[in-house]
Order: structure tokens, then C-alpha cells, then sequence
């Protein structure tokens, strides 16, 4: 299955029917509306996807919100659960090439990314909450001796989530695992271009033996399904991943509805700041464009701002450009593929917007740059030099293949051109000297600091930003506060 051509023939062979999945069973929209599913490196409509709208959101809710309060899954034997939930994950990893499959077919990225980074990794998130069941301890207070005060972790109920299309099947992820392991039950919306992961995963949950209702997916539109889904009254808390004005609304759904809990991981414009005393600059060259081009550049923690001290810009560069003459931009089942097309013709379309801005204030090409109208969405890795710190080049999210580099006269101008933006997602230095590895990530505004490298991320450690990009954070035991609520029970023993 793993060579080329039998992925391409499954490719334009396959044809998607996709439903909504609640309690267990695979529904069309009440309304009959569906929506076509376009695989974007083929550029054709490829299927149907349910449109979920107010109605189906409903009745997921409902689903979910029955077996919470009926304890089916919320009170069963922690071993039990733990059994379940491996039982799941082993599943995920047995079907992992039809789920890279469908991830690719869905977003275009290679298929080599899909099997060897997204189905593996999504899967180990869910092996490695499941392991957390029956390692999380509750806790005692310092109470006087006449009282008993517990502190305990209670699940919060139905939680809502809608998650984008540049990493569906990993950031559904880090929401299914804790918030499933903390016993909670979940309703996620997809995005529009990218629902067929999600109900596969939900499928072989029911199919490891989770109760039915616990996972309901609802495919649709964001302004009917997410919207219905973020102003419900029984959902507890949405957890969010996606662009800041949608994360904005969701704030208000929330106000406006039951002022349930909202956490929100909106992207950046992550700075990779390159300081003279880093030796190896060819190693260097390498990481900093696997951070910027990994995934077309549709990472939201992706380094798209390069802040490099003057004197060393122009090796950096010319070990950037060799690195980028060999860097294969091609189909997305040619093995050899690094990068592939981006996930639709709006998302392309928002790219060449940024493109059009090139040369308006002195900006000047090093790599890539050209537009594309091509059939196929692909857009060169372009390195750009001399943006101005505060143009919209330097301060917008891009969310494609575009570095823009900007130079630093000494550290601390690095430093402040670094956190010169409103987000605060993720930052890399590249240093030799250690001690000051530290002092610079300690004064970097991010939720990720990394010191050498990039792109190091597991589900061991969390991940989430300062300012506008948002706040809360997926992943590691911290993750699991974020899907449950503390609970105080005081016993008199008089
Ligand atoms: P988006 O925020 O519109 O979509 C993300 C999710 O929110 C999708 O499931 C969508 O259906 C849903 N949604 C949209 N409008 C909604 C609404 N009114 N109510 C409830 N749910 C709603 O993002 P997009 O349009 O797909 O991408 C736009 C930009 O966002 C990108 O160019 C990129 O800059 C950024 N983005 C960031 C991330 C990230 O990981 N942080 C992911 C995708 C996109």
C-alpha cells in the first residue's frame, strides 16, 4: 500500500460520502443539506460531506449529554476506561494508513507526513491519555484533624470542539484525550475541508467500546454547526483551534449563551531568531526552513519571521537558498515530496494576497515569490528579505510557504524585534553560548521557547500562546485541569 502508484489510483478512485456520527451511528444532516468535499491536490469535488447545522448540533449535544448524566462513561472503573481507551488507540494504529489516507486526501499534504508524523502521533495522544486514567490522583488538603477537605476532579460535562483543517487528525487529538480520559463526553466540529479523520476516529471508538455518545462528530458549516455547537446551552466548555476572529466569536458565543468555558490556540507569526555566535549556520539553515515550509507553512506555530543579527545574515542566506534548490515541491503521493500544495483555492488565494505585497516598501525576493493560479495550489518556499518589523508582511499570519526575514543590530534589538508582534505562540534562538540560550528564552513572549531547534513538540509537553494566540494549552497532564473542574468536599469528622 505504502508505494506511489497504488496511492494515486486509490486517489482518484475514492469517493467520499460522509455523514454525521451521533450515538454511535452515522445520520445524513436533518435538513438533507451536504456540502462538496474537494481534494485539493486533485483540485475535484470528490463527495458529499452532511452539513450539520442547529437541529444536528442539537441532537449530538443531547446524545452526549445522556450518557454523561447516565455516569455510562464518566463512572466506570478507571481500569476499565483505561482498557477502552488503549483498546482505541490500538485501533488507530492498526487502520493508520487508510487514516493518513484520508487525512492527505482531505488537505493535500504528502502522504509521507501523514503516515509517518499525523496518524502515529494522533494515535500516541490517545495511548497516552488513556495511561494517565489510572494514574491520576486526586488530593488531600492540610486541613485541622477534625475535618476530612478533598480536593477532587470532576469532568465538566459535554465539551465542544471545533478544530481546522491544518492539522485535523493531531489537533482533534490533544481535545479527544483528555478530555474523553477525564470522562467528559465530546461533540467536535470539523473544518469544512478536512471531516473524514474525525469520523474515522470516532467510528473505531465506538468500535474499541466507548459508549456510544461519548464522541459525536458534526460535520457543517462554522457559521451554522460551530456556531450552533458554541452558543449551546449544555456545553460546558469549547476548546478551539483556528483563526483569531473566529476564536473572537467564540468568546461571545460563550458570553452570550451560558458563559461556558472557552480555550482558544489561534496561530502567530513565531520569530526564529538567529544570534552571530551560532557556529553551525548550515544545521541551522536547515531546521529554520523545515519550520517555516513544513506543511506548505499551514502550522500555526510555523517560524515565518526570521530575525537574524546582520553580520552572519549572508551565510545564513546562502545556506538557506542551497537548502532550497534541493528541496522537492511536488505531488503529494510522490514519495520524494516534501512540500505539497496548499489545502484549498481560498487559502492560495490569501497567500498571493500577501505575495501582491512584495516590493511595496523595499522588500526584496531571495527565493520562491511567484503567485500561483496553478490547478495544483502550489507555492514555492519563498524567503523574503528586508521587511519593514511593522508591515503587514512581518505582522500577519500568512499561513503559507512565505519567510520574511528581518535584521537585528545586536541581541537586544533581536530580542525586542522578536516580541514586536501581537501573537505569542512559539520562538526559536540559535546560539552557542548556553547561558545565554537561557537569559534570551526567558525574555521571549511564548508559549514554546525553542533553544537550537524547532518544531520539537509531544504530547508530553503543553503547547498553547500568550496574547493572540490565545490562551489555555493542549496537551501534558496540564491538559487535563482544562477538561475537568476542582472540586472542594469538606467532611466534619466531630
Ligand atoms: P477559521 O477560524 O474560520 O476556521 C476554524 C474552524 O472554525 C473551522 O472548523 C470552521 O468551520 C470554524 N468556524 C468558522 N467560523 C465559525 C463561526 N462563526 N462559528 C463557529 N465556528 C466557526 O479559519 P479558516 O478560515 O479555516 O482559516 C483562516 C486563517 O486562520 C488561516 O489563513 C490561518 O491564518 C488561520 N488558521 C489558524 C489555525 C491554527 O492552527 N491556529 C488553523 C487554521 C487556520
Amino acid at each position: 500500500m505504502s508505494e506511489q502508484p497504488q496511492w494515486r489510483k486509490k486517489a482518484s478512485e475514492f469517493k467520499s460520502d460522509a455523514k454525521i456520527f451521533i450515538d454511535g451511528s452515522f445520520f445524513d444532516a436533518a435538513s438533507g443539506k451536504t456540502f462538496d468535499n474537494i481534494s485539493p491536490s486533485q483540485n475535484k469535488v470528490i463527495g458529499q460531506i452532511a452539513s450539520g447545522d442547529v437541529e444536528d448540533v442539537n441532537r449530538a449535544v443531547a446524545s452526549a449529554k445522556k450518557v454523561f448524566d447516565a455516569g455510562t462513561w464518566r463512572d466506570m472503573n478507571p481500569r476499565d476506561k483505561k482498557a477502552i481507551m488503549l483498546r482505541w488507540a490500538q485501533l488507530l494504529g492498526e487502520h493508520r494508513e487508510e487514516l493518513a489516507f484520508l487525512e492527505a486526501i482531505d488537505t493535500g499534504r504528502p502522504i509521507s507526513d501523514a503516515l509517518s508524523v499525523d496518524a502515529p502521533n494522533s494515535t500516541r495522544v490517545i495511548q497516552w491519555y488513556a495511561e494517565t486514567i489510572d494514574k491520576t490522583y486526586d488530593e488531600i488538603a492540610p486541613a485541622p484533624r477534625n475535618a476530612l477537605a478533598m480536593i477532587t476532579r470532576e469532568p465538566l460535562g459535554v465539551i465542544g470542539a471545533v478544530v481546522p483543517w491544518n492539522y485535523p487528525m493531531m489537533i482533534t487529538s490533544w481535545k479527544l484525550g483528555p478530555a474523553i480520559a477525564m470522562g467528559n463526553s465530546i461533540v467536535v466540529k470539523p473544518a469544512e475541508n478536512s471531516s473524514l479523520s474525525a469520523l474515522k476516529m470516532a467510528e473505531l471508538a465506538v468500535a474499541a467500546g466507548l459508549p456510544e455518545g461519548v464522541f459525536n462528530v458534526v460535520p457543517g458549516r462554522g457559521s451554522e454547526a460551530g456556531q450552533a455547537l458554541a452558543r449551546h446551552m449544555d456545553v460546558a466548555k469549547i476548546a478551539f483551534t483556528g483563526s483569531g476572529p473566529t476564536g473572537r466569536k467564540m468568546m461571545a458565543y460563550a458570553a452570550e449563551s451560558n458563559m461556558k468555558q472557552v480555550s482558544l490556540e489561534l496561530g502567530g507569526k513565531s520569530p526564529q531568531v538567529v544570534l552571530k555566535d551560532c557556529t553551525d549556520l548550515e544545521a541551522a539553515a536547515s531546521t529554520i526552513a523545515w519550520a517555516i515550509y513544513y506543511n506548505a507553512g499551514q502550522t500555526c506555530n510555523a517560524g515565518s519571521r526570521i530575525i537574524v543579527e546582520k553580520e552572519i545574515k549572508e551565510e545564513l542566506f546562502a545556506h538557506l537558498h542551497k537548502f532550497l534548490e534541493s528541496f522537492k515541491v511536488g505531488n503529494q503521493f510522490d514519495p520524494a515530496t516534501q512540500m505539497a500544495g496548499l489545502v484549498s483555492n481560498l487559502q492560495r488565494d490569501r497567500v498571493n494576497a500577501y505575495l501582491d505585497l512584495i516590493g511595496h516598501d523595499g522588500e526584496k525576493v531571495i527565493f520562491g515569490g511567484e503567485k500561483t493560479t496553478g490547478h495544483d495550489l502550489l507555492i514555492q518556499p519563498t524567503l523574503i528579505d528586508n521587511v519593514k518589523p511593522d508591515s503587514r508582511l512581518a505582522q500577519e499570519e500568512i499561513f503559507g510557504p512565505v519567510l520574511v526575514a528581518i535584521d537585528a543590530t545586536d541581541e537586544d534589538d533581536a530580542l525586542r524585534l522578536a516580541n514586536a508582534t501581537e501573537y505569542g505562540l512559539a520562538a526559536s534562538v540559535w546560539t552557542n553560548n548556553i547561558a545565554k540560550a537561557h537569559k534570551f528564552a526567558r525574555k521571549l513572549r511564548a508559549g514554546t521557547v525553542w533553544v537550537n531547534t524547532f518544531d520539537m513538540l509531544d504530547v508530553i509537553t503543553p503547547f498553547g500562546g500568550f496574547g493572540a494566540s490565545g490562551s489555555g494549552r493542549d496537551k501534558s497532564l496540564h491538559a487535563i485541569d482544562a477538561y475537568s473542574a476542582l472540586k472542594t468536599t469538606w467532611v466534619d469528622l466531630n
